[in-house]
C-alpha cells in the first residue's frame, strides 16, 4: 500500500468511526445519559465519603459515578457534557428550619430593616417605604435589633413621628417582638390598665405604665387582627423569589418550620405545585396552636392529606416552647441574671404537651419544636419520652431547632430517644449583637457556653443544619460552614473571640449537617442527600474546593450551578456544557 492511500484509509476510518460514535452508534442506546459531568473532585457525601471523578445523569436520577473514562459510555446523542476542571461538586444543600414563604414576602413586601444599625437608619427606613406607598391602609416590617434599644424596647413615638395616621407593626429580627405605633396601640385598645396576656409582654414605661409600643411574644397578637394576612398570590410571588435566592445558594430542599392549617402559605406551595412552578422540594410543619386542645390534631391530619405531592409536603408539626433569651421569654433552668428570682415561662403546661406530643406522634407527624432555653429542651425531651413511652418506640425523628443552652445531660438523651438537633450555625459567634446583649441576661459564663455542636456529634445525635432564614440574611449554607467549623464573625480571626471553641465542628460534618443529615431530617435519604446512583441529581459545583482552603475563607466560595432532579437551576455562566 502507498503511503497517500494508506493515509487516505486512516482518515475514512478515523470519519467512520466519529461519525458512528456520534450519531448511529449511540441514537438509540438506551445507556445514553442526559447529562455527565466530567474532571470533578465529587465529594459524594456516601457513607465511605468516597471521592469521584464523574458522574451521569439520566431522568433526573444518578445512574453512574466513577471514573472519567467510565463516565463516557454514558455519553449519546443528546447528552450534555460538563467539563468541571477539576472543582468541587456536592450534592445540594438542605436548609432543615426556614421559612421562605413569610421571609421572602417580608422582603418583598414590608420595610426591611437587615443591615441597618442605627435609629436614625431605621426612621430613614420607615420614611421611604411610606413615601413609595403613599395609598398603604398599614404598614408592617421587619428586622430591627433589640440590641439599638433599652430593655423596654423601641418606642411608639419614633414611628408616630413618621406615620401617625395608619396602624404600622414592625416585628424584631427573631419575630419574638413587634413595634408598633400610637394609633395601633388606640386601635387594639391597649391601654396601661391591659393586663400582659400569658407568655407575653406589653413593655411600659416604667414610671408611668404606658405601653411603649414594644409588645413582645404572646402580646403581639393583640394587635394583628389591624394586619391582614398577605394574599395567596403574594405568598406564591415570595416562594418563587425564595427560589431563586436558593438556587444561587445551592439549596435544592428547604423545610418551612411553620405553616398555618389551611393558611394561605400553605395553600401557595399547594398552588404552585400544581401550576408545576416548582423548581425544588419543600417540606413543612403545621403549626400547633397551645391555646387549642387536642382535637386539632385532627386538622392536621386533614391538611396533611391534602398535600402528598412529590415537591411539597407537610408531614411535621410545629410547637413553640419557649421564646428568647433578649425578651426574658426563654424558659431556664436558672433565673435570669438581671432577674435573680425569674427563669422564663414555658408555653405549654408539661401534662398539656406530654398529651400533645403523644397523640402528634401516634398520628406520625414529625414533631418540630422551637426550644431555645435548657430547661425548654429537657421539657420537650421529657414529653418525647412520655409519647415514646405511651405509643411504643417508632421512627418518629423528632427535632428540636435553636437549642442555644443545652444541659450536657440533656444531649445524651437526644441520642437515647432518637432525637435530632437542628442548630443555625450562622448565629455561633460573639457578635456584637445578639452575644453582647445577652450576657447581661445570661451571665458571662452561660452566654459562652451557648449553642453546643461538636457535642452533639460526639454523642452520636443526627444534627442537621439550618438558617432560620428571614430571620438569617443571607442564609448561604457557605457561610454557616465557615462559622460552625470557626464559631467567629465572618472575617475575625483572634482566637479570643471564639465562641466555646470546643464545640467547633470538622468541615466534613458540616457540610453532612446541610446534606445526608438534612435529607434524613426531611425523611429524602432515599432520595436526595448524597451523590449516589438511584438517588435525584440534586448537585452544586462550587468555584473553590473547601478541602483546599482555610475554614476562614469559605464564605469567599461560590456556588456557580445548581441542579434539581437533573435540571440546571442557576448557573452563574463560568462553566458551559457541550451538547452531543
Ligand atoms: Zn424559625
Amino acid at each position: 500500500m502507498n503511503r497517500k492511500f494508506s493515509r487516505l484509509l486512516l482518515l475514512v476510518l478515523i470519519i467512520f468511526a466519529l461519525v458512528d460514535f456520534n450519531f448511529f452508534g449511540r441514537q438509540n442506546d438506551p445507556a445514553a445519559a442526559n447529562l455527565v459531568l466530567k474532571n470533578g473532585f465529587i465529594y459524594t457525601v456516601d457513607g465511605q465519603r468516597t471521592v469521584a471523578e464523574a458522574l451521569a445523569v439520566k431522568n433526573g436520577k444518578i445512574i453512574y459515578i466513577g471514573s472519567n473514562g467510565e463516565a463516557g459510555r454514558y455519553i449519546g446523542k443528546g447528552t450534555e457534557m460538563i467539563d468541571l476542571g477539576g472543582r468541587m461538586i456536592l450534592p445540594g444543600f438542605i436548609d432543615s428550619h426556614c421559612h421562605p414563604a413569610y421571609g421572602a414576602a417580608h422582603e418583598l413586601f414590608d420595610i426591611m430593616f437587615t443591615g441597618l444599625n442605627s435609629i436614625e437608619e431605621y426612621k430613614k427606613a420607615i420614611w421611604d417605604f411610606a413615601a413609595k406607598h403613599p395609598d398603604a391602609k398599614f404598614i408592617k416590617g421587619r428586622g430591627w435589633k433589640n440590641t439599638l434599644f433599652g430593655k423596654t424596647g423601641p418606642d411608639k413615638r419614633i414611628i408616630d413621628e413618621i406615620i401617625p395616621d395608619i396602624p404600622v407593626a414592625l416585628d424584631d429580627e427573631g419575630g419574638h417582638a413587634t413595634w408598633v405605633n400610637s394609633l395601633t396601640l388606640k386601635l387594639a385598645g391597649i391601654t396601661k390598665d391591659t393586663k400582659d396576656p400569658r407568655s407575653g409582654v406589653i413593655e411600659r414605661d416604667p414610671e408611668t405604665g404606658e405601653p411603649t409600643g414594644t409588645l413582645r411574644e404572646g402580646a403581639a397578637n393583640l394587635v394583628s387582627d389591624l394586619f391582614p394576612d398577605y394574599t395567596v398570590e403574594q405568598l406564591m410571588q415570595a416562594v418563587e423569589a425564595y427560589q431563586k435566592m436558593a438556587a444561587a445558594f445551592g439549596i435544592t430542599t428547604a423545610h418551612d418550620a411553620t405553616v398555618d392549617v389551611n393558611g394561605n402559605d400553605f395553600n401557595a406551595y399547594k398552588n404552585l405545585e400544581k401550576e408545576d412552578r416548582l423548581v425544588m422540594r419543600f417540606r413543612a410543619s403545621l403549626f400547633v396552636d397551645p391555646k387549642k386542645g387536642l382535637d386539632q390534631v385532627d386538622r392536621l391530619i386533614a391538611e396533611r392529606a391534602k398535600n402528598s405531592g412529590p415537591l411539597f409536603q407537610a408531614n411535621g408539626a410545629k410547637v413553640y416552647i419557649d421564646g428568647v433569651v433578649e425578651g426574658s421569654t426563654a424558659y431556664l433552668k436558672e433565673p435570669y441574671k438581671h432577674l435573680p428570682n425569674f427563669r422564663g415561662e414555658p408555653r405549654w403546661d408539661t401534662d398539656k404537651l406530654n398529651e400533645m406530643c403523644a397523640a402528634l406522634n401516634k398520628n406520625k407527624f414529625q414533631i418540630h419544636v422551637h426550644s431555645i432555653g435548657d430547661a425548654a429542651t429537657a421539657m420537650t425531651l421529657d414529653a418525647f419520652a412520655f409519647a415514646a413511652k405511651k405509643n411504643g418506640k417508632r421512627d418518629s425523628r423528632n427535632l428540636i431547632t435553636h437549642i442555644q443552652l443545652v444541659d450536657p445531660q440533656d444531649i445524651l438523651r437526644f441520642k437515647e430517644l432518637g432525637v435530632m438537633a437542628v442548630p443555625q450555625p450562622y448565629w455561633f459567634m460573639k457578635d456584637d449583637y445578639y452575644y453582647n446583649l445577652q450576657v447581661p441576661y445570661l451571665g458571662q459564663k452561660r452566654a459562652d457556653e451557648e449553642y453546643p455542636m461538636e457535642s452533639f456529634f460526639k454523642a452520636g445525635v443526627v444534627v442537621a443544619s439550618s438558617s432560620d432564614y428571614a430571620v438569617t440574611i443571607p442564609c448561604d449554607p457557605l457561610h454557616a460552614i465557615q462559622i460552625g467549623i470557626t464559631r467567629s464573625v465572618l472575617g475575625v480571626s483572634d482566637p479570643k473571640e471564639i465562641l466555646w471553641p470546643e464545640e467547633r465542628a470538622t468541615l466534613d460534618q458540616m457540610i453532612a449537617s446541610f446534606t445526608i443529615n438534612g435529607a434524613y431530617a426531611n425523611f429524602l435519604e432515599n432520595t436526595t442527600g448524597s451523590i449516589e446512583v438511584g438517588k435525584m441529581a440534586d448537585l452544586i459545583v462550587l468555584d473553590k474546593n473547601l478541602f483546599f482552603m482555610s475554614a476562614d475563607k469559605i464564605s469567599g466560595a461560590k456556588v456557580i450551578l445548581t441542579f434539581f432532579a437533573g435540571k440546571k437551576i442557576f448557573s452563574d455562566n463560568t462553566i458551559k456544557g457541550t451538547n452531543f
